[in-house]
């Protein structure tokens, strides 16, 4: 990708990651958002967080016409064989209830270790991030925060799964940080730094 980027669409619903996107893009940079349209999200059945933010960035370029930035993203928990991975969101349901999600978490780290609350139970949040224009993946890169999941949910800023995750070198999870330090360090500002340089 050559031509630096003016216009650009970010391609999510989900208020909480827009509000870190916009905090990463340069000012210069006149930004639209799917929530702006109503669009609603296509169908992300793609295998890994990767398929999935270039099937979204894909959709909503073609919808508007406009280069897109989207991200997939979620947590990975080790002994849970990886999940929820891609299906982060879905474990919410359709009322994107994360106390539910999290209760989730809890009851399948208890059927697979009664003791999980003793032990450090790795994790990492990852994140996607691919720019598209129509059809063509233009750029996708990945972000990854290492880190442990916490034995009760704590803090309420934040979103999604942040008050179970305490990143390494932590001792609070992101739900109980600011929120400028949790972006600081963050899957999404990981994987926006490798993708910085086409603004
Ligand atoms: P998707 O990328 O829209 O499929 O959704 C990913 C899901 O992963 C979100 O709905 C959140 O539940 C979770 N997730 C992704 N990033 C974060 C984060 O920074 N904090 C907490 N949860 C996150």
């Amino acid at each position: 990708m050559k031509k630096k980027i003016k216009k650009l669409l970010i391609g999510t619903n989900n208020e909480g990651k827009l509000r870190e996107i916009k905090n990463l893009i340069p000012k210069n940079i006149q930004i639209f958002s799917t929530l702006d349209f109503k669009f609603r999200s296509p169908r992300e059945n793609g295998k890994t967080f990767e398929q999935n933010s270039i099937i979204k960035s894909k959709y909503f370029s073609k919808k508007t016409n406009l280069i897109c930035l989207a991200d997939d993203s979620g947590l990975e928990i080790d002994i849970l064989d990886k999940k929820p991975g891609i299906h982060s969101a879905r474990w919410a349901g359709k009322n994107k209830d994360f106390k539910a999600a999290i209760n989730k978490v809890f009851k399948k780290l208890t059927a697979k270790d009664k003791n999980w609350k003793q032990k450090q139970i790795k994790a990492r949040f990852i994140c996607a991030l691919s720019i598209s224009y129509l059809n063509k993946n233009l750029v996708s890169v990945i972000g990854k925060v290492e880190g442990k999941i916490s034995n009760k949910a704590m803090g309420k800023n934040g979103f999604g799964y942040d008050p179970i995750f305490i990143p390494n070198n932590e001792k609070k999870t992101f739900g109980q940080m600011p929120f400028l330090k949790k972006y600081r360090m963050d899957h999404r500002f990981k994987a926006f730094k490798k993708i910085k340089k086409f603004f």
